[in-house]
C-alpha cells in the first residue's frame, strides 16, 4: 500500500479501531486517521471504536466521538484497524470489522500474519502511528492529525529512546513539529505524569522485585489484593516493565499482574539481544523484539518458573 487515498474510492462509510487496552500508539494512530478522514472528506461517515480511553489522552480533538462499542447494525464499506497483531486483539470492534465488505490492517508489530483483506505492516517503523503518516499526504496533515501522530510516536519509541527509533522516525516528528504540536506538552501530559498511586505502585513493585540469572533478569510482580488496596486498574500499571528494565545489569525485564483466577498478564522487556516476542509467542503472545507481552494460567510461580526457562535459555543461547 502506498496512500489511504485511493482505497477510499467508492467508499461512503469507514470503521476505524485499535486494540483491546489502547496504548499511546493505539490511541493516536486510531484518532489520527480518524481526525484526516473526518477533516479531508467530508463526505464520508466515519465512525472511531476504541476500549476506555485513558484521561491522559483527552487533549486529542474529537476525542469525545470515540464510541465503546458496536451497535450490532451498522455494516462499514471499509474497516481499518491500527496497531493491532492479531485478530484477537481488535476487542470492542470486532463484530464490525468482521462484518465490514473490506478490511485493511496498518501496523507494525513483526507479529502480524497479516489477517485482513489489505495488510500495510512495517516492523521496521517505530510505531503505528509513523506507519499511517507515511500513507497520508502531508498537505492534508492539519494539526490536530499532527497533535495525535506525534503522541503515537512518542509512546512506542519512548519518547525516541527505545531501539525502534529510527532516523525516519525524527525526520516525522520534525515534520509533525513545524506543523506546531505542543510537544512539550503532549510529552509531559501523556507520557511524563503519573498520579499519585501510579507512582507508589510503580515504587512498590521496584522495591519488592527480584533478580535471577546472576542480575540478568529482574521480576516484578502486583496481586490482585495490591490493585484493590490502592483502587487501581491495569491501566495504572503502564510503564513499570520499562522501570524494571533499567536496572544496571538486566537484559530481561518481567512484569506479572493477577488479571483473574489462576490468569496473569506478562510484560517483557529486553535491552541488548534478547528477543522477547520469541519468548511470549511461546505463550500464545507476541510484540516486537524489545518490548512484548502474554497472558498465561497457573499460580504466579508456575507463570515465572515457564517464563525463566525460556528467559535461561535464551541468555545462553547468546553466550555461546
Ligand atoms: P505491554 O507489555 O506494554 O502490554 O505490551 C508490549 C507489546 O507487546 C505491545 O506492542 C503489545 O502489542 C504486545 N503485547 C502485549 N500483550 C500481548 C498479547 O497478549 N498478545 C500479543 N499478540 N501481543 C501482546
Ligand atoms: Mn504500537
Amino acid at each position: 500500500m502506498n496512500k489511504i487515498a485511493p482505497h477510499l474510492d467508492g467508499v461512503a462509510t469507514v470503521g476505524i479501531a485499535g486494540h483491546v487496552n489502547p496504548d499511546g500508539d493505539c490511541v493516536g494512530s486510531v484518532m489520527g486517521l480518524y481526525l484526516y478522514l473526518t477533516e479531508n472528506y467530508p463526505k464520508l461517515t466515519v465512525d472511531v471504536y476504541l476500549e476506555h480511553v485513558r484521561p491522559e489522552f483527552y487533549y486529542l480533538k474529537k476525542i469525545e466521538d470515540v464510541k465503546d462499542s458496536w451497535d450490532g447494525e451498522t455494516k462499514y464499506d471499509l474497516f481499518i484497524l491500527l496497531d493491532t497483531s492479531s485478530k484477537d486483539r481488535i476487542g470492542v470492534a470486532f463484530d464490525a470489522f468482521e462484518m465490514a465488505d473490506k478490511t485493511i490492517c496498518i501496523d507494525h508489530h513483526v507479529s502480524n500474519r497479516g489477517f485482513a483483506n489489505e495488510n500495510h505492516i512495517v516492523p521496521d517503523a517505530s510505531s503505528a502511528s509513523e506507519t499511517l503518516y507515511e500513507l497520508l499526504e502531508e498537505e492534508k496533515i492539519t494539526l490536530p492529525v499532527a497533535e495525535a501522530l506525534y503522541t503515537g510516536i512518542i509512546h512506542d519509541s519512548g519518547v525516541f529512546q527505545y531501539s525502534c527509533t529510527g532516523p525516519r522516525t525524527m525526520e516525522i516528528a520534525g515534520k509533525l513539529m513545524a506543523k506546531g504540536v505542543p510537544f512539550a506538552k503532549i510529552i509531559d501530559e501523556s507520557f511524563n505524569q503519573k498520579t499519585y498511586v501510579q507512582q507508589q505502585i510503580l515504587g512498590r513493585t521496584l522495591m519488592e522485585s527480584i533478580r535471577l540469572m546472576d542480575g540478568k533478569c529482574i521480576v516484578g510482580i502486583v496481586t490482585k489484593k495490591q490493585m484493590d488496596f490502592y483502587g487501581i486498574t491495569k491501566k495504572d500499571l503502564d510503564g513499570i516493565a520499562s522501570h524494571l528494565r533499567m536496572t544496571k545489569g538486566v537484559e530481561v525485564a518481567m512484569f506479572v499482574y493477577e488479571t483473574g483466577i489462576q490468569e496473569y498478564k506478562v510484560s517483557l522487556r529486553s535491552n541488548c539481544y534478547v528477543d522477547v516476542s520469541k519468548i511470549a509467542a511461546e505463550f500464545g503472545g507476541g510484540g516486537h523484539i524489545r518490548a512484548a507481552g502474554c497472558t498465561m494460567n497457573g499460580n504466579v510461580y508456575d507463570v515465572i518458573n515457564n517464563l525463566t526457562y525460556y528467559i535461561d535459555k535464551m541468555l545462553k543461547d547468546s553466550d555461546d
